[in-house]
């Protein structure tokens, strides 16, 4: 039976900055998150990103953009992810079911790997992130980096990536 982690981005992927993140210098992945990626993918999970953003929707930035980050985040990492689902609206453009808290990317995920919501977990750190995994049975840890530290809804609360992922492997 396939098992999936999804992934936030923003936060999860790259530090946080408190804006829209899509050039290249301003890209940094955080202390951990490689290795505890790897933990996972070893461990037999699919790693799936689940990103919004709605500044492709605002014309900020391209697709192509974030295409670019996300195969900056595959060559420092040797390939660790396995798929990329990206919300580009903005609730002025569209209410999209895609946009987090919605579940449809993490939806999706779950039919393309044929994997059941009850095997998989979500890391994230906005309480969307974590409404979007709880509204279809998926487990969520918060690694708070905004203003959220902890969420009524979340499995647990861990202080970096490779906290959850150890969480996570001890709880699977
Ligand atoms: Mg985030």
């Amino acid at each position: 039976m396939n098992k999936i982690v999804f992934l936030d981005r923003d936060g999860i992927l790259n530090e946080e900055i408190g804006d829209y993140v899509f050039r290249l210098e301003e890209w940094r992945i955080p202390e951990g998150s490689i290795k505890a990626c790897w933990k996972l993918k070893n461990a037999g999970y699919k790693l799936v990103v689940v990103t919004n953003q709605g500044g492709i929707g605002k014309g900020l930035y391209t697709a192509e953009a974030v295409k670019l980050l996300h195969q900056k985040f595959q060559e420092a990492s040797n390939n660790v992810l396995d798929h990329l689902y990206y919300a580009p609206y903005t609730d002025v453009t569209s209410k999209s079911l895609m946009k987090k808290p919605g579940s449809l990317m993490l939806e999706r995920g779950l039919a393309k790997y044929n994997a059941k919501p009850e095997n998989c977990w979500l890391l994230g750190d906005a309480g969307r992130d974590i409404e979007a995994a709880q509204s279809i049975g998926v487990k969520a840890i918060l690694v708070p980096t905004l203003k959220e530290t902890h969420h009524p809804l979340a499995e647990t609360v861990a202080s970096s990536v490779l906290e959850a992922a150890e969480y996570i492997l001890a709880n699977s």
